[in-house]
């Protein structure tokens, strides 16, 4: 399919749902997340009293998101996000991202960046610092890139077409002429890993990526479509095979610009393969053995470490794929 990479920066194991998550907090088997991460505070987004008092609070932070971007230091193989003090932020869409456990609030502003180079720090996007963040901070930048990208097309009203005006500290836009209220959307899209009677797992090269690039399948679910139905469909379009059961196994946010991957195992009922040459150029069964001697020689290219396109991988291969 088109536009989804088959790399990701935030990982969602075991069946959670979350929005960036550090190599810490990840094991084949679970994930611990929610101590990490930042409180959404959406209860405060109609306060506006507290959200004015948030703002002139000099211990807040705004992180300045600009075409998938934000500021960051990266280096030494850890990155952290640069905030500003509000009165230092940029005019432009303003958006509440959350509360820490220390009660300091964090507002996005979507405005170019500026001030870079100051402490080292550069503009840094999801597939190159998400990796490297922390799990609290990888969640940050996913939140406020998919915000930003929400605003940066949602100026006018879908129904009449006049300027809409954020609401919800930047969590909806409204419509002044009719009165319509707009949310930020996510497109859900499914990755699958699927497996055969001989626990063998099907693997796939997109036209689109490098020669040896292997990863699992991935694709749009449709209008009035399950997600299970969209990893049938998209198994059997893209490689000709049938699959019987599909289960749920974990989700992944990936904001570029607003998808949210669900992430599938399913087992095939036959194995032979006819690719669809628009979308995937070679499919292959591959079993441990043969995965792990296809990349130790190079022959396979996987996904990096941080995909849940390579979580899927893990879970089925178990510890120690070649290139963890
Ligand atoms: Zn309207």
């Amino acid at each position: 399919m088109a536009g989804l990479q088959p790399t990701s920066p935030a990982l969602a194991p075991a069946g959670i749902a979350l929005s960036g998550t550090a190599p810490s907090e990840r094991t084949p088997s679970g994930i611990i997340v929610t101590t990490t991460h930042l409180e959404r505070s959406s209860a405060k987004r109609a306060d506006q009293e507290w959200l004015d008092a948030a703002w002139a609070d000099p211990r807040t932070r705004v992180l300045v998101v600009h075409q998938g971007k934000a500021l960051a230091r990266v280096g030494g193989g850890a990155a952290e996000l640069v905030y500003l003090p509000p009165e230092r932020a940029p005019e432009g869409v303003r958006f509440l991202l959350g509360t820490d456990a220390d009660g300091v609030a964090y507002f996005g502003v979507g405005a170019p960046l500026t001030a870079a180079g100051a402490g080292g720090a550069r503009p840094a996007g999801l597939r190159e610092a998400g990796l490297l963040l922390s799990g609290q901070e990888a969640g940050l930048l996913t939140h406020a890139t998919a915000l930003a990208n929400w605003h940066a097309t949602a100026a006018f009203c879908p129904r009449c077409g006049s300027a809409t005006e954020i609401a919800m500290a930047g969590h909806s836009r409204r419509c002044p002429a009719d009165g319509s209220e707009h949310f930020p959307r996510s497109d859900p899209a499914v990755i699958m890993l699927v497996t055969d009677s001989d626990d063998r797992c099907l693997l796939a090269r997109n036209v689109e990526w490098p020669q040896r690039r292997f990863s699992v399948l991935a694709g749009f679910v449709e209008p009035g479509e399950s997600a299970e139905r969209a990893v049938a469909r998209e198994v059997l379009e893209e490689t000709g095979v049938l699959v019987s059961t599909v289960s749920y196994a974990g989700s992944q946010p990936w904001p570029m610009p607003h998808s949210l991957m669900l992430g599938f195992r399913a087992q095939a009922t036959g194995t032979q393969i006819k690719v669809d040459a628009d979308e995937i150029a070679e499919a292959y069964w591959y079993s441990r053995a043969d995965l792990k001697s296809a990349v130790e020689s190079g022959e396979v290219l996987m996904s990096p470490s941080l995909s849940i396109s390579r979580w899927l991988i893990e879970t089925w291969y178990g510890p120690g794929l070649p290139g963890s």
